[in-house]
């Protein structure tokens, strides 16, 4: 049976198709799970499908690309819910921290990158790494980093809510053992109360980054190039991007009209905490709104943060390392009300950051306020970001409120260690409750939220599946989802979540024509072999953006 667009597309006074693909399994990921053996693509669209593999014959013409493996898997390509795209290109400029496997090593690699800077340049470390891959299993100290050079700042960043400075770049913020630490922020001491360079939650961070000037624009064009390829090498077509500045969205707008951004992206801008009525000042003054941009670069919203990473959460019980602690939001409930009042009157998105359980219920006493202040809001429009602890009565209320959900594994699986130190056994088994949140109807969608973690969205897939973690084996088995379930949200969801499943998500005609193609099966292989699994093409907009076996080339 062929599911053709209609007679007049595969009539004669229009074009035939510039692709035709038969395959093994065609997976539409739709809602009626619908799987096709054809598939034919024309410009950037998907113009039909076909059950049959030579059901779309009629669509070949002379300059017909013809490809027929029987042995493909078609899915449409990840779409990373939320993913640190900007800030991924810019680590690729970067010390590469994840190179080192013990202190001594990290402090090699700065020393020689400092070799070939002039003297008093700022020396930073990507993010995308983890002190449990140094064999000290611990941060270093400015100290230790002062071995590398004292004739540059360093600042060695580690995901995105910690970072050491050696001594120079101490000096250079002002920070001296007489440094009250900044509100929500930690400078971390020795014994002797002299800061031992480890600054905590991004209050203290920008202490110090504030003082590291941003690469030249030229620089960052080409950092975002690169990590595009990289990125479509593993099948990802869309990100969903959390902070982006007004700077870094010129840099998005310099690669897409030099025709390079081959991953649609989907920025978002950060509104600090602080006072609503420099907040909404903020937001005023933007100039955009969600919905800005064509299908390659769109403005999704905007984004903040009710509480920070594992040791920064919100808890509603006290840290398992910490009895005194239970954590703080960051924003006033009131203060965030009318800051997001303000925004969604004015047609933005917001996605707001919770991991801990109270972070979760403060964000959700908010938004329950803005639904009831703003009466047909496009269930959506308000979105929480990760939500690790989140209970059956916040999940009724999530999809009671059309409050959007955002869940990425990679966290937990990189994050185990620190989780289970700070939360304890049970609340760590408690941490997204990816399942749940499916069976209860709310709208979910997954991610990787690298870097810290890897981007790799295979091993997301992995980690929904079994539950797995880097350190710490498997938590909460009771939360795992089937592979169809764990791809679905990594690629028609996360569509969804950007309100665009009328153009894309699925593979279906008129929808923009963004697959790939594996010669394993991921959707019914077994589940170990989808650590590693990469794609034998991608296809963003019917431009063959990745091609390993050379298939589209002209004579393969
Ligand atoms: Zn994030």
């Amino acid at each position: 049976m062929t599911q053709a667009t209609s007679a007049s597309d595969a009539g004669a006074a229009v074009r035939l198709a510039d692709s035709v693909i038969r395959a093994q399994a065609i997976y539409s990921m739709a809602a009626n799970r619908n799987v096709y053996r054809a598939i034919a693509v024309r410009d950037e669209w998907i113009v039909a499908v076909s059950e049959a593999p030579d059901g779309l014959d009629g669509l070949i013409g002379p300059g017909t690309k013809v490809i027929d493996e029987p042995g493909l898997t078609i899915l449409p390509a990840f779409d990373d819910d939320h993913s640190h795209f900007i800030l991924a290109a810019e680590n690729l400029g970067l010390v590469q921290a994840n190179q080192a496997h013990s202190i001594a090593e990290l402090v090699e690699l700065i020393r020689r990158r400092a070799a070939s800077a002039p003297a008093g340049q700022w020396i930073r470390t990507s993010t995308t790494w983890d002190e449990s891959n140094l064999a000290e299993r611990r941060l270093p100290t400015a100290v230790e980093l002062d071995q590398a050079t004292s004739e540059h700042p360093v600042w060695v960043k580690k995901g995105g809510h910690e970072g050491v400075a050696n001594s120079l770049a101490l000096h250079l913020a002002g920070i001296t053992s007489a440094t009250a630490d900044p509100p929500h922020g930690t400078i971390q001491r020795a014994a002797d109360g002299t800061p031992t360079g480890v600054l905590l939650s991004a209050p203290a961070m920008s202490l110090i980054e504030r003082l590291i000037p941003p690469p030249p624009l030229e620089q960052q064009v080409q950092n975002l190039r690169q990590a595009c390829q990289l990125y479509n090498t593993y099948g990802i077509g869309s990100v969903r991007d959390p902070i982006v500045t007004r700077e870094q969205l010129l840099v998005y707008q310099a690669l897409w009209e030099r025709g390079g951004l081959t991953v649609r992206s989907r920025p978002m801008y950060l509104v600090p905490t602080g006072p609503a009525a420099e907040r909404t000042a903020d937001i005023a003054s933007l100039g955009v709104r969600s919905g800005f941009g064509d299908d390659l670069l769109k403005i999704w919203g905007l984004k903040s943060l009710m509480d920070g990473g594992p040791f920064a959460a919100a808890l509603d019980q006290p840290y398992a390392n910490n009895p005194n602690s239970s954590g703080n939001p960051f924003w006033q409930t009131d203060d965030l009300v009318e800051v997001a009042n303000f925004a969604v009157r004015r047609g933005w998105r917001i996605g707001i950051h919770a991991i801990g359980d109270r972070a979760v219920r403060t964000v959700l006493d908010a938004y329950e306020r803005v639904t009831a202040d703003n009466p047909g809001l496009k269930p959506g429009t308000l979105v929480i970001e990760h939500a690790f602890l989140a209970d059956e009565t916040q999940r009724a209320r999530a999809r009671r409120l059309g409050v959007g959900v955002t869940v990425q594994h990679p966290l937990l699986y990189e994050q185990g260690a620190q989780l289970l130190a700070g939360w304890g056994k049970e609340r760590t088994g408690q941490i997204l409750p990816i399942r749940s949140w499916v069976e209860a109807g709310v709208q979910v969608s997954a991610g990787s939220d690298s870097p810290p973690t890897s981007f790799d969205p295979m091993q997301a897939l992995w980690g929904m599946v079994t539950r797995g973690t880097k350190q710490i084996g498997v938590q909460g088995p009771d939360e795992a989802v089937d592979q169809y379930t764990a791809m679905q949200l990594y690629t028609a969801a996360s569509a969804e979540l950007n309100w665009e499943s009328a153009r894309r998500g699925t593979l279906q005609p008129r929808r923009l024509a963004d697959l790939m193609a594996y010669r394993t099966d991921p959707i019914t292989c077994p589940v170990e072999q989808l650590l590693g699994l990469r794609p034998v093409f991608t296809m963003v907009g019917g431009r063959v953006v990745y091609d390993r076996e050379s298939l589209f080339d002209e004579q393969g």
